[in-house]
């Protein structure tokens, strides 16, 4: 089953989702990460999302169902995948629910890591992200773990869109066309709300609890 990792930006969404792959054995599909790799490869495309992303602004629908259904129909990944940071609109959830229908797979868990925005600004102006394995560290609270990165502390790199101004922005993007998304998986079974402004050790726990049921 997949699973969906659900809340604002800077909640902790990709830190735990590294939990969840190295121990469950799934794959993380960060919407974010697959349109920041588009923008690496420098097409007409990429271009045109590194515009909105550094505007804090949403890549059409069609950008991201493009890639998106790239992602599920590959084999490897087949009941097996993470979504952080998708849906982000109803839309979006209506065409992953569409999709995954299509290719006969399901949505085993939700769960939204809630979050307030002061714990958000401080949590994403310290966020260094590594260029090569993708790992998520935080400048104020992991000084030890930047120093001793496996590959190399130069690596870690501040994300552009990670500044005051964007971080409002986005957070204002999120409460207006993501929240009300919780509307439609929060009436689910299998939907947990968890608090996010815990230790991440501590989600890390009750998200394994989730997945064990
Ligand atoms: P998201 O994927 O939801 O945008 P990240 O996982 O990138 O969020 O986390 C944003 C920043 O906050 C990172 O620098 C990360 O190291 C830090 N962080 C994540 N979870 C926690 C937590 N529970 N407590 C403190 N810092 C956290």
């Amino acid at each position: 089953m997949n699973i969906i990792l659900f809340g604002p930006p800077g909640a902790g969404k990709g830190t735990q989702a590294q939990f969840i792959v190295k121990k469950h054995n799934y794959f993380q599909l960060s919407t974010g990460n697959l349109l920041r790799d588009e923008v690496k490869l420098k097409t007409s495309l990429g271009s045109k999302i590194e515009q909105l992303i550094s505007n804090g602004e949403f890549v059409s629908d069609e950008a991201v169902n493009t890639l998106l259904k790239q992602a599920i129909t590959h084999l490897k990944f087949r009941d097996r995948i993470i979504f952080d940071g998708y849906p982000r609109n109803i839309e979006q959830a209506i065409n992953l629910e569409l999709i995954l229908n299509e290719f006969k797979q399901t949505i085993g868990h939700t769960i939204f890591l809630n979050v307030s925005r002061d714990i958000i600004e401080k949590r994403i102006m310290g966020r260094m992200t590594c260029e090569k394995c993708n790992m998520t560290l935080n400048e104020y609270f992991n000084k030890e773990q930047i120093e001793l990165h496996p590959c190399g502390p130069e690596h870690l790199k501040k994300r552009k869109d990670d500044n005051l101004e964007v971080v409002i922005a986005r957070y204002d993007t999120y409460m207006t066309a993501t929240k009300p998304i919780l509307d439609f998986y929060s009436k689910n079974l299998n939907f947990t709300e968890i608090d996010g402004a815990q230790e991440i050790d501590q989600i890390t726990t009750k998200i394994d609890d989730i997945l064990k049921v």
